[in-house]
């Protein structure tokens, strides 16, 4: 659903190579849900973030950062989630950060922009499969058969429109599927969790 983009989860190995200590600065490839490398400067409290020919165009992103003492000596890394949530920042320590749109955000925070960035998408596209029907003469029911071609128009502005309104019904119909589908997810998630309960 989100790639992940960066984690602290095994802070002890990355910190052993030298990778997170401020003042360094590496690149991570491509495969953190990016096609280019993002290049990563660690300072005291934030992190430096640069995609400057990825999939996300040219951007520094700045993520602050938090430092705690580890057990057996030595310092554990936290990013802080730039996030808001309820209209509080979110604020939450943790170890790995999910990309969604430009946004590096914790799993709370992504989950509810990546929400609202789909039912977004939803409804643009229900918008135009409705608004195409209606200039065919139809009506915004999107569950009746496509509308013939009105009698004034040419048949090559039927075509095209047709195409696009058939490509919005069809993107809104697999978008709806993947929506049902993270739902499910998420109250499979739920049943598991309350199954786990002590009663
Ligand atoms: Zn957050």
């Amino acid at each position: 659903m989100i790639p992940l983009i960066l984690s602290l989860r095994k802070p002890e190995t990355t910190v052993k190579k030298g990778l997170l200590r401020a003042g360094l600065h590496f690149s991570l490839p491509g495969k953190f849900g990016h096609t280019g490398d993002l290049l990563v400067t660690v300072e005291e409290t934030q992190v430096l973030l640069r995609d400057r020919d990825g999939t996300l165009g040219a951007f520094i992103e700045k993520i602050p950062m938090t430092w705690t003492l580890c057990h057996f000596g030595g310092q554990r890394p936290w990013f802080i989630c730039p996030g808001s949530r309820g209209g509080h920042r979110c604020g939450r320590r943790v170890a790995i950060l999910y990309v969604v749109g430009r946004s590096f955000l914790c799993r709370p925070c992504g989950s509810l922009v990546y929400e609202s960035q789909q039912q977004d998408r939803l409804t643009r596209l229900e918008d135009k499969a409705r608004r195409i029907r209606l200039r065919l003469g139809g009506d915004t029911a999107l569950n009746t058969p496509f509308p013939a071609k009105p009698k004034r128009m040419h048949w090559r502005t039927y075509e095209r429109l047709r195409q696009e309104g058939e490509g919005a019904e069809y993107a809104l119909l697999v978008a709806l599927g993947e929506k049902l589908q993270h739902l499910q997810q998420k109250m499979d998630k739920l049943a598991l969790r309350s199954a786990c309960m002590p009663t």
